[in-house]
């Protein structure tokens, strides 16, 4: 390891507040800099990194890919990379679904997902159906469709000139309002208001409710009360609005089931997902939605929507070769059983610093809350930017988690979601090195 070199000036818009070092050499749950050191990535980038870095079985499939074209427009070509990413989609998703359309990105997924069932509603000639429901706090994507439907105004309020406005429910975040998670009424109580809400609308104007069925970065892992998923699933069909499943983050493996949504008997009507499932080794996303949606449009003319490059056969091939190392490695089963092992750790944390006053979240889809009182879950000062001096700290630690604002502009929460080929010995680092993060925190902090 040397010392760090001062870097030259970038031309990046970068997002994050501080210049971080330039990555070396990424391999399995470690990625280097150029300065020889290594980090443990114990939030597999942004919960995109699912299968590790560089797997040379997902490396040689796409340089197979490579030597055969690595663009084919779709409207000349059909690629075999395509069309078994498709088949191995289908037969992962819920009955019914059968048939994909590919994107580049999360974002692209939640784009495609309501137009395409705005267009199922086109088609079936219920047009006054157009509002798309969501929650606060929600995050949905950057592009302006998307980022409607984002209950985070810290990044919407400048764009709300420029969109349609769309209703908005309280996501079922039931520790912070202080209900019991594993009690129906808790789920009947949110699923209710979404109910009043269709009603407030006018059910013949609402398209469809989108929600992330574990949580990401907005609300921390949220994971839903009991009965909150099957409640939601009844209320949309009694209404006739679309469910839309957004499973960019959740999607993909990450919560021990393929689809996050898969932990309820509660099928969603359409699906978009992304990160794990390219994960990070080429930018990809899908939409899938049921017969029952697909069909009508593809009656009506056909889905009048697309990418250039989505369907790239280079990023199919990943997301092929992906999609097989998680089948072939057994990584579903080892996301929960180690997702188990270390939520427990995440709690014994809890017991040693008070200010950690919620665990959450399902199999590698985990984070912690912080506030200054357990009791009454009063956020930590927001001066103190916990969030941000905290990822700081696990850092130079050679630990990376992600981190949020857990209220919109106040309250902190961290996400902890390494690969899902993580090991227990892996947890044992990433507790090491998160402890000693939080002992500084807690020291400098004074708490
Ligand atoms: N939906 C969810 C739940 C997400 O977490 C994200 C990104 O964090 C997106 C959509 C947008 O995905 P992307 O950044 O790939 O456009």
């Amino acid at each position: 390891m040397t010392d760090a070199a001062p870097l030259p000036p970038s031309r990046l818009f970068f997002q994050s507040r501080v210049r971080r070092p330039r990555m070396a050499k990424a391999e399995g749950v470690y990625v280097w800099d150029q300065q020889g050191r290594r980090y443990l990535d114990g939030s597999s980038g942004a919960m995109v990194s699912n299968i590790g870095h560089s797997d040379p079985r997902v490396l040689d499939a796409m340089r197979r890919q490579m030597e055969q074209g690595t663009f084919g427009y779709r409207l000349h070509f059909e690629t075999e990379a395509a069309e078994r990413l498709a088949d191995m989609t289908c037969a992962l998703a819920p009955e019914g679904f059968e048939k994909v359309f590919f994107v580049s990105g999360g974002s692209e997924a939640v784009e495609g997902a309501i137009k395409l069932a705005r267009q199922w509603a086109w088609a079936t000639e219920q047009r006054s159906r157009w509002k798309v429901i969501s929650r606060t706090p929600s995050y949905h994507g950057s592009t302006l469709g998307a980022l409607a439907l984002s209950g985070y105004r810290p990044l919407t309020e400048p764009f709300e000139a420029m969109m349609r406005p769309m209703p908005k429910v309280p996501a079922p975040r039931a520790w912070l309002d202080g209900l019991p998670m594993d009690d129906p009424a808790t789920g009947a109580h949110y699923a209710a208001m979404l109910e009043a809400k269709i009603l407030e609308e006018g059910p013949e104007t609402v398209l469809a409710f989108i929600q992330e069925p574990v949580g990401g970065a907005s609300t921390g892992a949220l994971v839903p009360p009991a009965g909150y998923m099957e409640a939601v699933r009844e209320i949309c069909t009694r209404h006739g609005v679309l469910l839309i499943h957004d499973e960019v983050m959740s999607g993909g493996g990450r919560t021990g089931r393929f689809w996050g949504g898969d932990n309820w008997n509660a099928a969603p009507d359409l699906i978009a997902v992304s990160k794990g499932y390219g994960a990070g080794y080429a930018p990809l996303g899908a939409v899938t939605a049921h017969d029952r949606i697909v069909q009508p449009v593809l009656a009506s003319g056909g889905f009048p929507h697309g990418h250039t490059y989505a369907g790239n056969p280079l990023a199919c091939a990943a997301g092929v070769a992906v999609l097989e190392v998680i089948e072939q490695d057994g990584l579903l089963a080892n996301a929960s059983r180690i997702g188990e092992v270390l939520k427990a750790r995440l709690q014994a944390l809890a017991q040693r610093f008070p200010f950690i006053g919620d665990v959450r979240g399902l199999g590698l889809l985990l984070a912690f809350e912080m506030v200054s009182d357990r009791e009454t879950r009063a956020p930590l000062p927001k001066n103190l930017d916990a969030y941000e001096r905290l990822v700081d700290l696990a850092y130079a630690e050679g630990l990376i988690v992600y981190s949020r604002r857990s209220r919109g502009t106040e309250g902190d929460h961290i996400l902890v979601c390494p690969p899902m080929i993580s090991t227990e010995a892996h947890v044992d680092e990433i507790i090491e090195k998160l402890t000693t993060a939080l002992t500084r925190f807690a020291a400098e902090a004074g708490l």
